[in-house]
This record gives structure tokens, C-alpha cells and sequence, in this order.
């Protein structure tokens, strides 16, 4: 490879690590103009046309970008002359958080008018006391964040920044950051909302389809004892009218009446089978309307639990996965789902392999990307029911609903190879990463700290014997 050529692949590196994550199409446009340095032969004008695509994408978004200021701009603008109550409308309706928010786009529209209104005589005292005020806003909402979510080292890094007299440049960065921090928070709940809602109509469905067959069941036997009554009768008419014209014949009498008793006798053991099939359907009508009851049970825990893990905080600021006390919640809720049911129900627990090289050899925040990396990546393999958090450092756990030890392990397996064959490469150098894991089944009655031991227990296992592996643990 020539020096160029290593330079190039260096450079283009840089560009992956800062740009990465951003936007798709700019990922795609990345990811091929690395494609063209891994060839052989250095192809420059490939080379010249793909950084062309790169520089494309990259102009596009910085147009958008700037488009958004704009608006920005114009909704503050309409926020100060009070004309449009309306703008603020959408905005109330959001999260409590993004009220906090609108108080500090205050002061900062205020900045923007100042500046607008009177352009030549800036006064520099009062534009520093906004930006600090501006800047202590700031501080109190991520000390806020902070002391929701157990993650400290992105918060702290913003905070020192504060800290530091922040220019007003710092300041809009600070602003784009939290800003996407809670976006990206409220994308993630609407779509595990929208999830549980179609699957909750599904099973509401099936149910309607259990109680309308059932109805139909219940229609047609009333038309059967309608039709067998009826029939009876008549043979019974008939009979009496033979016994009364030919009761001079004993024997013809007698035997008449000993068909008659035959169908009494007949008439009666339906009645009995009809009354117990009607019965049997009420109780299964019974039970219906209880798991009817539960769903929608259910459907009110569920909703309590996403508002409470929107208002405590329950999201590892870092990876975007709900952290150790969002995780807490969710079993409880999935644990008493489990037990109701009486459903299986495992948990993996999964660890970075020699993560701490990582930060020893590309640094923290090198590490931080990666870990970043490792959860986005984790998250899209997991199945929808299943739910991934961050436990700890570089550790995560895997809540598996409604699944069989040997499930559990496939899924695990699929998580660790996804992970193992993820490209990462640093400084020109490809960097191997891997995940091992331990998962364990719920015993009936064992506690959960019994249960996420045996995980943990499994997991040690697999780093102990060579790490890159999934261990089952159920003896
Ligand atoms: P193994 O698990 O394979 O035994 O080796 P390891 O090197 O991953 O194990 P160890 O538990 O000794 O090290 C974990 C490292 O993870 C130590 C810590 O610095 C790092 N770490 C934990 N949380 C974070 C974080 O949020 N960001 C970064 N960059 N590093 C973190
Ligand atoms: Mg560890
Ligand atoms: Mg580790």
C-alpha cells in the first residue's frame, strides 16, 4: 500500500469515527468510500467520485441543519410577539422536560430579537449575563438528566463545559445534544407503543373470534331443542291418539306405553346433556370476560410503566438502552405476567470481551463510541418481545418473555456472532470485538437474585473458558 494511499485510508477512518451515526445515507456513502481504500490497486478516480458522494450528503445535511435554526428562529420570534398561542400548543402537549426547554428558548429568543432590534449598539454586559443565565439553565436540566439516569460520564463532560464560561457556539451545541437526547427517547417509547398496541388488538381479536364462534355454537343448539322438542311431541301426540283409539287392544296398549316411557326417558338424558353444555359454556364465557379483564389490566400497567420510566429517567443517556432501574421495572412487570400465565421466562447477561483495551489503547471516548456501537447493534437483533438494558459499565442484560432455556441460548448466540461480525476498524486497524453471555431459566419459586446469579454464574463460565461464547446454565 503506498503512503498515499495509507494516508487516505487514515484519513477516511477520522471521517467514519466523527461522522458515523449522523444519517444513514451519509453511513452508506462512508462505508463506501472505505470500500474503495480496501482494494488492492488504489483507484483514485473511484476514490475522487465517492468523497464526492460523501461531501453530497454531507452539504445536503448541513443545509437542513441550517434550515432548522431558521425555524427555530422564526418559532422563537412568533413565541415573543405572543400572536400565535397555537405554536405553543404541540409543545405543551410533549414531555414535561421540553418545558424545560421553552425556558431557556426564552431568554435565547429574547438574545435573537436584542439582536435583530438594535444590531449596532450591542450591549456586551447584558448578552454575558444571558449567557450565563442561559448556561445555568442548562447546568440545572442536565443535573436533572443526571439524577435520573445512572450514567455520569456524558452529563459531567457537559457540565464542566459549563462550567468553563461556555461561548454562545458551546452553548447552541449543548442545546442540539440534549435536544436530541429527548427525541430520541420519545421516538423509542412511541415505537414500543405502537408495538404493544397492535398486539394487544391482535389478542382482543382472537378473543372475539372465540366469543362469536361461541355464540354460534349456542344458536345452533337452541335450534336443535327446538327441533327435538318438537319432534318428540309429536310422536308423543301420535301415540296418545293410537292408545286412545285402540285401548281395547291390552297388548297393543302396553307396548305403546313402553315406547313412550323410552322416549321420556330419552327426552330427559338431552335435557341433562343440554343443560350441562349450556353450562360449560358460561364458564368458558366466564373465563373470557377475566382474560379480557387482564389484558386490559395489562394495558393500564403498561401504560403507568412507560409514563413512570418517562418521568424517573429510566434511560442510560450514553447507549440510548434503558438502564439498570428502567430494567427493574420491566421484570416486575414481566415476572407477575410470567407467573399469571405461567409462562417461562429467561435472562442472559452479556459483557464486553477485554473492553478495558479498548480505552487503554484508542481512549475513552473512542471506548464510549464503541460501547454505543456494541447496544445500537445488540438492540436490532433482539426480537420485539425481548428487552435489552444497559447493567452496568460495559455489561447488559437480556429479558426474554415467554422463552425456553434453549430459545434463549439461539437468541443469545444470534446477539453474540451479529456483534462478533460487526466491521470496526480503528487507526487503519481492524479492531475485533466480541460479547460473551450467560443465560439462565426461572425456576418456579427460585428468587430472581438466585435466577440472575445462575446467569452471571454462566457468563463466568464463558469468560473462563475462552471468552466469544454463550454458556447455559441449568443444573
Ligand atoms: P473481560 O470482560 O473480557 O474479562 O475484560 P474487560 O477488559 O472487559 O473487563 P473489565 O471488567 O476488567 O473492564 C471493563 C472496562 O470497561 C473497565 C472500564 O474502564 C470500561 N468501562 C466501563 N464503563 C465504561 C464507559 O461508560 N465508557 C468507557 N469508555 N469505558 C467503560
Ligand atoms: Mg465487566
Ligand atoms: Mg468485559
Amino acid at each position: 500500500m503506498s503512503d498515499e494511499q495509507i494516508l487516505l485510508t487514515r484519513g477516511a477512518t477520522s471521517l467514519t469515527l466523527m461522522l458515523k451515526g449522523f444519517d444513514e445515507q451519509l453511513d452508506l456513502r462512508l462505508e463506501g468510500l472505505r470500500d474503495v481504500l480496501r482494494q488492492k490497486e488504489f483507484q483514485g478516480d473511484e476514490f475522487q467520485q465517492h468523497l464526492a458522494a460523501v461531501e453530497n450528503v454531507y452539504d445536503q445535511l448541513e443545509q437542513s441543519s441550517d434550515k432548522n435554526v431558521e425555524l427555530y428562529i422564526k418559532t422563537f420570534n412568533t413565541l415573543l410577539a405572543g400572536s400565535a398561542p397555537d405554536v405553543l400548543e404541540p409543545l405543551n402537549r410533549a414531555q414535561p422536560l421540553l418545558s424545560d426547554l421553552l425556558n431557556f428558548a426564552e431568554p435565547l429568543a429574547s438574545f435573537v430579537r436584542s439582536q435583530s432590534i438594535r444590531s449596532d449598539t450591542t450591549d456586551s454586559t447584558s448578552l454575558d449575563d444571558l449567557r450565563l443565565r442561559l448556561g445555568n439553565r442548562f447546568k440545572s436540566l442536565l443535573q436533572t438528566l443526571m439524577l435520573m439516569g445512572d450514567d455520569r460520564g456524558l452529563l459531567t463532560a457537559l457540565i464542566d463545559k459549563l462550567d468553563n464560561n461556555p461561548s454562545w457556539q458551546s452553548l447552541d451545541s449543548l442545546a442540539s445534544t440534549t435536544i436530541d437526547l429527548l427525541q430520541f427517547r420519545l421516538s423509542e417509547e412511541k415505537k414500543e407503543f405502537e408495538g404493544y398496541l397492535a398486539e394487544l388488538n391482535a389478542k382482543l381479536a382472537r378473543i372475539n373470534d372465540i366469543v362469536a364462534a361461541d355464540s354460534v355454537i349456542l344458536s345452533e343448539i337452541k335450534e336443535l331443542n327446538i327441533e327435538f322438542n318438537s319432534s318428540i311431541n309429536m310422536q308423543m301426540i301420535s301415540a296418545r291418539a293410537k292408545i286412545d283409539e285402540q285401548h281395547k287392544v291390552d297388548a297393543l296398549k302396553s307396548e305403546l306405553l313402553q315406547s313412550l316411557d323410552q322416549i321420556t326417558t330419552r327426552l330427559v338424558e338431552y335435557q341433562v346433556n343440554y343443560a350441562n353444555r349450556l353450562e360449560n359454556l358460561q364458564t368458558s364465557k366466564v373465563e373470557m370476560n377475566k382474560q379480557i379483564r387482564s389484558l386490559e389490566q395489562d394495558n393500564i400497567d403498561l401504560l403507568t410503566e412507560l409514563n413512570k420510566e418517562r418521568k424517573l429517567g429510566m434511560l442510560d443517556t450514553l447507549t440510548q438502552l434503558p438502564n439498570r432501574l428502567g430494567f427493574n421495572n420491566r421484570l416486575e412487570a414481566e415476572l407477575s405476567r410470567a407467573k399469571r400465565y405461567d409462562h417461562p421466562i429467561s435472562v442472559g447477561i452479556i459483557d464486553i470481551d477485554f473492553f478495558k483495551r479498548i480505552n487503554d489503547e484508542f481512549g475513552h471516548l473512542v471506548g464510549d463510541k464503541v460501547l454505543r456501537m456494541i447496544a445500537g447493534e445488540m438492540k436490532r437483533v433482539c426480537r420485539d418481545h425481548d428487552y435489552i438494558a444497559r447493567y452496568g459499565g460495559e455489561e447488559f442484560i437480556l429479558l426474554l418473555p415467554q422463552t425456553e432455556l434453549a430459545d434463549a441460548y439461539v437468541a443469545l448466540e444470534k446477539i453474540r456472532t451479529h456483534v462478533a461480525n460487526c466491521p470496526f476498524h480503528f487507526q487503519n486497524k481492524p479492531v475485533p470485538l466480541n460479547i460473551s453471555a450467560g443465560v439462565a431459566q426461572r425456576r418456579l419459586d427460585e428468587s430472581t437474585e438466585a435466577w440472575i446469579n445462575r446467569a452471571d454464574v454462566a457468563l463466568y463460565h464463558s469468560k473462563h473458558n475462552g471468552r466469544n461464547r454463550v454458556t447455559v446454565e441449568d443444573d
